[in-house]
């Protein structure tokens, strides 16, 4: 037999193993090779009477798989589109369902062998790999940490359609499996058996004896659901039990999705038809959804943005050429408050030194105490251990003495929004610091290129934007001030890297990209309460759009005392144009007047009682200058406003060159401030739509809502040549 990406080999009790092992790859992808090979397997097990059964494990150190190579399911798509207009429709769909679906018949293939196949997993076994471990007879996963099994595939925007839905939903009550493909979170190993989804959790040095072991006692080597008298766990769809699942089931789905994510959608329809279906007519079901699914705008755009750019941006895609890799050891934290405290405990627990600095060792011990609770609660849920929590710790050096920054290798500030803090903190830092050490600023408002002026070297100066709360948000967003050099920058991009998180580079301006979004949205929720329309329908209009908390509780998140601070400044630096007077007057009555400063004091859009749920402060009422009925609001209009408020306010910053790569704008906008996933992102969502019909809802909520729809002249000219934004990235590149 040739094989590429396997090893096999048989044992002298007749038990074969093959080990996936594809060269060049850290880790193990389905790709129509790794397809071909497995084919091979199979029908060499099912030939040589003398093998009684296989084992498929990963000749990879940490990982079994992490599924389907997603560019090759795009190729997909690539191909369809360009049969569509060959052969046209019909026999194009026909070729994408036969090709979409070629992974879910090489799996049943192996599942009615009529030999046994055992999956022996350690490290990740995700997606399409896990499903392979689906179709095996019996799974037994190693309990080592890093083993974890899942079917992720709803993040982006597609859904498991190699058998994951029929498999799981014949493996576990019916709810469950719904939640768990909904939900496509990595499961470790006990929960994984707890919840039915694998037979044995083993240590590593046992996995392939246990494995080989179920063949040699002579495990079945038939599929529960495929065996006599098999029952679903839920009994069937159309019973009074199957009433109680169905009905919740679709209301939570519109409850999570708004019905955004067609793919969710697809998943409830699979299960419910499959499961009133024998297998092999049930996976054909899953079949037809996932060629459907595949060829949907919302998948392209997610796994373009969610995967593929996201990929490209944490491997570097933005990091100068010829600067060697930065070794950073040691990070000097200034100020130790909310941000301080959060970016000491990440770059601590990636292993580096912190060195965590405020004006007293008090404040500096109250930061390092945040670190000491955030482990505690890894601990609390069984995913660390003391001894972690205790050499974390040790890593962080709190002091109020400059001296003790010398030897840093990077330095993040985070210390009072005060340009004039921020200069005498630059100052005494550089007077201790190695000439070489780069000093990253986590401003959230400043302009680098100003606060840089305090420094003897602009060159090593650098924004370093952190989003709270530092431990969750997964992005960072590095500024570039006039005078910021390559070295500053690979050196920022390396430390991003370190702490796992994902950096976009963007160019100075006031509130760089990410704010500047947020900002429009937040507005736009503010212009709508000033409008009369009722609190709760803001809110709601927010969430049926894609955002994952309405305009007015983000604005309690942030502050509405920060907000109005920055509307003030504004108006100051920039005058009073640049500020909206409804929402300035808004602000001003909720902050100085009702003393309603948001999450913070408990007291904001929402009250927060105590230990209780958060509700609309029904003092809002009061604040409308005049009201509108419900009944005579467009609701659709409210969910465009406060999309394309944010989106039109994205193609300004691109114009501007502050943001100038498209993937960093859908990628930041979704990891930054949640902007409605199923759409790709913010630049995405105007592609998706099309240029035209884009300035054509601008021109229209212009002319009902002011200037701050109006279209930037770059979007007018996209819509007139019918161009794209990443149609204009890939003809700069
Ligand atoms: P904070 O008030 O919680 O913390 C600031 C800390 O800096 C305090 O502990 C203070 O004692 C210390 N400090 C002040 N002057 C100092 C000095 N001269 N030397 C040493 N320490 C000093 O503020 P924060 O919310 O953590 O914000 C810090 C920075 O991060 C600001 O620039 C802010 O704009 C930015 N930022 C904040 C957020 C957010 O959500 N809060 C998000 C992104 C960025």
């Amino acid at each position: 037999m040739n094989l590429t990406n396997f090893r096999f080999e048989t044992d002298s009790d007749g038990i074969a193993v093959a080990t996936w092992d594809m060269p060049g790859r850290s880790m193990n992808v389905i790709t129509p090779e790794v397809m071909a090979d497995l084919d091979a397997i199979i029908d060499a097990v099912v030939a040589d009477a003398a093998v009684k059964g296989c084992v498929i494990t990963s000749g990879k150190e940490g990982s079994f798989s992490g599924g389907a190579d997603l560019t090759m399911l795009q190729g997909l798509r690539t191909l369809y589109e360009g049969l569509a207009k060959e052969r046209g429709e019909e026999a194009a769909m026909q070729t994408f369902f036969d090709e979409s679906r070629r992974l879910t018949l090489l799996y049943r293939k192996l599942e009615t062998a009529g030999k046994p196949f055992v999956a022996a997993v350690h490290g990740v076994c995700l997606g399409g790999a896990f499903e392979l471990a689906l179709a095996c007879h019996h799974r037994v996963l190693c309990d080592h940490d890093a083993t974890r099994v899942g079917l992720p595939e709803i993040k982006v925007g597609l859904f498991p359609g190699a058998g994951g839905t029929q498999r799981v939903a014949r493996l576990m009550q019916t709810g469950d499996a719904l939640q768990m493909l909904f939900k496509g979170d990595q499961i470790r190993p006990l929960m994984a058996r707890n919840m039915g989804l694998v037979h044995q959790v083993v240590p590593h040095a046992d996995l392939l004896e246990t494995a080989k072991a179920y063949i040699r006692n002579g495990g079945a080597a038939v599929a529960p659901w495929d065996q006599k008298g098999f029952k679903t766990p839920s009994g069937k769809v159309f019973s009074a039990a199957g009433m109680q699942i169905w009905p919740p089931a679709n209301a939570i789905y519109r409850r999570e999705t708004n019905d955004n994510y067609p793919a969710a959608k697809a998943i409830l329809q699979a299960v419910y038809e499959g499961l009133q279906l024998p297998m092999d007519l049930a996976l054909k079901v899953e079949s037809r959804y996932f060629a459907k699914i595949l060829r949907t705008p919302e998948a392209a755009a997610m796994i373009r943005t969610l995967f593929l750019s996201m990929g490209e941006l944490n491997k570097g895609a933005r990091r100068p050429e010829g600067v060697a890799p930065t070794t950073i050891r040691k990070v000097g934290v200034l100020g130790a408050g909310f941000m301080g405290a959060g970016v000491a405990y990440v770059t601590a627990n990636a292993g580096m030194e912190v060195v965590l600095l405020d004006r007293d060792m008090e404040a500096a011990e109250k930061g390092k105490a945040y670190s000491h609770k955030l482990v505690s609660d890894q601990i609390m849920k069984g995913r660390a251990k003391s001894a972690d929590r205790d050499a974390l710790l040790a890593r962080i050096k709190t002091t109020s003495d400059y001296a003790d920054l010398a030897d840093c290798d990077l330095i993040v500030e985070a210390v009072f929004e005060d340009p004039a803090v921020k200069a005498e903190v630059v100052q005494k830092v550089e007077a201790v610091i190695r000439p070489d050490c780069i000093f990253g600023t986590n401003t959230s408002t400043l302009p680098i290129t100003g606060l840089a002026k305090a420094s003897k070297r602009p060159e090593n100066y650098i924004g370093i934007h952190f989003f709270s709360p530092v431990e969750r948000m997964m992005l960072v967003e590095i500024i570039m001030g006039k005078a910021t050099g390559d070295a500053a920058l690979a050196a920022a991009l390396d430390y991003v890297r370190a702490i796992k998180k994902t950096p976009i580079v963007v160019n100075d301006a006031r509130g760089f990209f990410a704010n500047r979004c947020v900002g429009a949205y937040i507005l736009e929720g503010h212009k709508m309460l000033a409008e009369g329309v009722p609190a709760a329908m803001i809110e709601n209009a927010g969430k049926a759009a894609g955002m994952p908390v309405g305009p007015l509780s983000l604005n309690d998140e942030v502050a509405l005392d920060l907000a109005l601070k920055i509307v003030k400044a504004t108006k100051a630096q920039v005058g009073a144009d640049a500020v909206d007077p409804a929402q300035e007057e808004l602000l001003v009555r909720m902050v100085e007047r009702e003393g309603r400063l948001g999450r913070k004091n408990r007291k904001g859009f929402y009250d927060y009682p105590e230990g209780g749920k958060k509700r609309l402060w029904p003092g809002l009422a009061g604040l409308q200058p005049k009201h509108k009925e419900g009944e005579l609001i467009d609701f659709e209009e409210l969910k465009s406003r406060l999309l394309v408020a944010q989106a039109v306010e994205a193609a300004r910053v691109f114009e501007e060159g502050v943001v100038t790569d498209p993937r960093e704008a859908d990628v930041g906008s979704i990891l930054g401030f949640g902007f409605a996933p199923f759409t790709g992102g913010v630049l995405s969502y105007i592609d998706m739509m099309g240029a035209r019909a884009f300035v054509e809802m601008c021109r229209g909520l212009e002319a009902k809502h002011g200037p701050r729809f109006s279209p930037p002249r770059m979007l007018v000219e996209m819509a007139s040549t019918g161009g794209t934004f990443y149609g204009r990235a890939k003809r700069a590149a």
